[in-house]
């Protein structure tokens, strides 16, 4: 498959330069159980890292085990009193919460279960962190698979989905970047993304989904964003049994649209692996290599690129598509024959990396695909015309940020480890290291987010604190490269809190030349939770 893409080419085909990645993975993640029956597994997060452990693709990049997200850290998206709920509630005593508990939609698809809260501290704090990483500007591209919860509410859990690691990750790289790109290529429309930032100009989401008789029921093509945020959501929405090729003809040109008039300084790709063919849950006929082109596509833009999971629900599937698609960020080729390693049993029968997809019918047809596609690019164009969208502002990202890469390596290369102590745990000590404890338990002063989205006037004032806080995970294995790293002279500058929320949040001008922002919020068309159960026990 062409690869496509906007660096230059190797004679092989695919992109010759290579990328600093690092990626987080906390060896505890694995143990977390949503309960007997339930589709959402942990544990495949660890099977994913053991084929890249096996792959060798562990030496090729930074590994990092996250710092737990403290309470007030999730309060800059969540609500007080859903976090507060989410770190009291136990099996145990849910049960005398029965009135929090339908509030907050912890339920069926979202039950209770043993360190629930430890597990979104987690996921949460690892997506913070590899955005911490990136903003450094010492890796192109950053990876947490635990990560990419997406229909996550700002008081409400949905779809396995407790807290919003994506959008708590974008408002991190918000502090640096003044537009983020998101793009998710899960299954099921990514609401809980496009939601909190529905209303603003500074974040445009893209999502690719299942649409029509569906969980979540939003992602209609006709919603394109409100206010200040008109023509900063794009929904594409998809039928069954969609393959390689008609997705690509939508992604591709539709990406490179959005790169072009966008011009985001970092995207986040959620990389949700339940639109593979043979998912339990999806309906997709993907295979991993055109999923994985996705990523492919992505990273030859070569802006810093955070490569998060998400759905995902034949486990053995995920693991093969996250490994592989990690392989992709690397620039490494991935022979076909899964290593041997304590998981290979799942690979049976033929133990191989790539699988092929069904012969389920394709129901998107040429013609919907070519409407859906001009649809899009016609709603993308009057973004690229408005001749208010001011995106000169400020220098490219990618030259800032190349200089200050430079000055870094020149200045504080061999001192960076003075300044930082990194502890190097060995990773097989790791593994056996105890379930971190609970986060600093104080009450956070967020009391931001009243309406149901961002309100991006009030965030970014704890900026500082909060990189502190991120700004030294553990390091769970050392790569080859010599780690080039931070030093706090980069960090100061790039975790600066701003002087006044104005300065911060200076957005575009609005396209339509008059401001919302005073209008009550208008989401997407929502349909009830209730029509579309993101699985239903049988
Ligand atoms: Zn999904």
């Amino acid at each position: 498959m062409d690869s496509g893409g906007h660096s230059l080419p190797s004679a092989s085909g695919t992109d010759a330069a290579k990328r600093r990645v690092c990626y987080f993975y906390e060896p505890e993640v694995g143990n977390y159980y949503y309960g007997q029956g339930h589709p959402m597994k942990p544990h495949r997060i660890r099977m994913t890292h053991a084929l890249l452990l096996n792959y060798g693709l562990l030496q090729k990049m930074h590994v990092f085990r996250p710092n737990p997200a403290r309470e007030r850290d999730l309060c800059r998206f969540h609500a007080d009193d859903y976090v507060s709920f989410l770190r009291n509630v136990t099996p145990e005593t849910q049960q005398e919460q029965i009135r929090a508990l339908k509030r907050f939609n912890v339920c069926e698809d979202c039950p209770v279960f043993d360190g629930l809260f430890s597990f979104c501290q987690t996921y949460a704090g690892a997506s913070v962190g590899a955005a911490v990483k990136l903003n450094h500007g010492n890796h192109d591209i950053a990876i947490n698979w635990s990560g990419g919860l997406h229909h996550a509410k700002k008081c409400e859990a949905s779809g396995f989905c407790y807290v919003n690691d994506i959008v708590l990750a974008i408002l991190e790289l918000l502090k640096k970047h003044e537009r983020v790109l998101y793009v998710d290529i899960d299954i099921h429309h990514g609401d809980g993304v496009e939601e909190a930032f529905y209303t603003t100009d500074r974040v445009m989401t893209v999502s690719f989904h299942k649409f029509g008789d569906y969980f979540p029921g939003t992602g209609d093509i006709r919603d394109i964003g409100f206010g200040k945020g008109k023509y900063y959501a794009v929904n594409v929405p998809l039928d069954d049994g969609i393959d390689d090729e008609s997705y690509q003809s939508l992604f591709k040109p539709i990406v490179a649209k959005v790169m072009e008039v966008f011009r985001p300084g970092a995207v986040v790709l959620q990389c949700g692996a339940d639109s593979l063919s043979g998912d339990r849950l999806g309906c997709f006929n993907l295979s991993v290599k055109g999923h994985g082109e996705c990523v492919r596509y992505m990273r030859s833009f070569n802006v810093p690129l955070l490569l998060l999971g998400g759905g995902g629900y034949t486990i053995r599937n995920v693991a093969r598509c996250w490994c592989y698609e990690t392989g992709v960020a690397l620039g490494v080729e991935l022979k076909d024959k899964v290593p041997e390693h304590e998981y290979y049993g799942y690979f049976g029968p033929d133990y191989n990396l790539h699988v092929t997809p069904s012969n389920m019918e394709n129901k998107n047809s040429r013609k919907l695909l070519d409407d859906i596609r001009a649809n899009v690019l016609e709603t993308l164009s009057k973004l690229q015309h408005a001749p208010s969208v001011q995106f000169q502002e400020r220098p490219p990202d990618m030259e800032f940020e190349e200089e200050e890469d430079e000055e870094e390596d020149d200045d504080d290369e061999d001192d960076n480890d003075e300044d930082y102590a990194y502890e190097r745990d060995d990773l097989d000590v790791e593994m056996n290291h105890p379930r971190h404890s609970d986060a600093i338990k104080r009450k956070s002063p967020s009391d931001n987010n009243r309406n149901g989205r961002m309100n991006m006037e009030v965030d970014g004032i704890d900026a500082k604190v909060q990189a502190d806080h991120f700004r030294e995970p553990h390091i769970l294995r050392e790569g080859t490269q010599r780690f080039s790293g931070a030093h706090i002279k980069a960090e100061s500058s790039a975790f600066q809190a701003p002087t006044s929320s104005k300065d911060f949040f200076a957005a575009p001008t609005p396209i339509n030349g008059q401001s919302d922002s005073k209008h009550e919020f208008v989401g997407p068309k929502k349909l009830s939770n209730e029509n579309f159960p993101m699985y239903s026990k049988s």
